[in-house]
């Protein structure tokens, strides 16, 4: 009987974790800055390359949050935002009280399509408000097609905001995502690609605003003896213990990048003979994508009418975790009023798409579980 759950994407620790926790306690650095705090910063910018600065935050969202003040997003302003997303890419949004324009996805990366970002463009100008900010997303670690949404961006001088958070260790052109918006985000959620058990990081090539970031993020306090604030602050600089695990976490990244592509091609590998399961994948060798999560579309007209949900019953009958693609924004209750410039694509994308188990802690055995339970579902009929 196989009993274990086979999870979606799981903690990896990398053994040395505990070690820079130790050494925060040996040396009561039990702090919301410090020590590990820097060196994580260190870490980070020296993977990224591209002269990338580092804050290091409590959460991804936090990070988008401080992203939006900096590019000085004031209520009622809009930003253009990926609708094919998480949540999280949009309520920072709404914590400035401004309002979010959603674009669809493109077919090639799923994700922000740059025809309809310049047609929504144009359009809210043309309707007497230029966009504040423009959000893509690199979703599931498929870099996003950055060069032309940034010849749009540059073309209307609108600056980019970019949620790397699923996309750590990925690339285009050889260069690292994250490092191409004025101002990036990244997450070290539980289930990413590393993690802290929560945080998360602002990227930007400007020192001043990373320094900024860093100041906004422990209160804003003016340099005075006593508690001085000429500005609204927050409480969002990640704890020396948590980035002691980034620190662990940063020596395996590569490893876990490999790992991920590995899971990938190993599915391709078993699944795309079968009729009626296509791959999200790079479009060109200019794409690298960490592959965050391996995700497929299933198309029932091609599978004899199994759908994606009935693909997903059966996995989790044995004991076997996979979830639906992300609901677009557009389509949440909560988003559904604003404006939107698309063709469906991203609502197509959820409908017939799964996201696989993807952990960089499976085994070979868990992969070929997995692969079995879905060639048995899809070549009995
Ligand atoms: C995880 C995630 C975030 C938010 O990161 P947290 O660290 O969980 O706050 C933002 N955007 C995307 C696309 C994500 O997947």
């Amino acid at each position: 009987m196989e009993t274990n759950r086979i999870w979606l994407s799981l903690a990896h620790m990398g053994g040395h974790e505990q070690d820079f926790i130790r050494q925060a306690f040996d040396t009561n650095w039990v702090a919301p800055l410090g020590p590990n705090v820097d060196a994580f910063e260190h870490d980070l910018e020296t993977f990224l390359a591209n002269n990338a600065h580092v804050a290091a935050l409590v959460s991804g969202t936090s990070a988008l949050h401080l992203g939006l003040i900096l590019l000085d997003v004031q209520p009622g302003d809009e930003v253009i935002c990926q609708s094919f997303t998480f949540s999280a890419s949009t309520n920072p949004i709404r914590y400035q009280n401004a309002v979010p324009v959603f674009i669809d996805s493109e077919k090639d990366t799923w994700n922000m399509s740059p025809e309809h970002l310049e047609r929504a463009v144009k359009d809210r100008i043309a309707k007497g408000k230029k966009p504040k900010a423009i959000i893509p997303v690199h979703l599931y670690g498929m870099p996003a097609k950055i060069e032309d949404i940034l010849s749009v961006a540059n073309r209307y001088e609108i600056p980019v905001l970019e949620d790397s958070a699923e996309a750590l260790g990925s690339m285009y052109k050889g260069i690292h995502c994250g490092t191409f918006g004025e101002i990036a985000a990244l997450s070290f959620n539980g289930n990413k690609i590393i993690t802290t058990s929560g945080g998360g990081a602002l990227v930007s090539k400007k020192e001043e605003w990373v320094q900024k970031a860093r100041f906004l993020s422990t209160q804003a306090r003016d340099t005075a003896p006593h508690y001085q604030h000429s500005q609204v602050g927050y409480n969002y600089r990640m704890s020396n213990i948590v980035a002691g695990i980034g620190r662990g976490q940063m020596q395996v990244l590569p490893d876990r990048v490999e790992q991920r592509r590995k899971n990938n091609q190993y599915y391709h590998q078993q699944l795309s003979g079968i009729e009626g399961i296509s791959f999200q994948s790079e479009p060109s060798p200019d794409f690298y994508s960490n592959y965050w999560l391996t995700t497929i579309i299933i198309d029932p007209e091609k599978t004899n009418g199994i759908t994606r949900e009935d693909l997903r019953l059966v996995l989790e009958k044995a004991n076997i975790e996979s979830r639906p693609l992300w609901k677009p924004m557009h389509l949440q209750p909560v988003f559904s009023d604003y404006p939107y410039y698309g063709e469906g694509i991203s609502d197509n994308l959820f409908e017939k798409g799964l996201c696989l188990p993807s952990g960089s802690i499976l085994t070979e055995m868990d992969l070929e579980r997995v692969v079995n339970v879905i060639e048995q579902e899809l070549k009995n009929y």
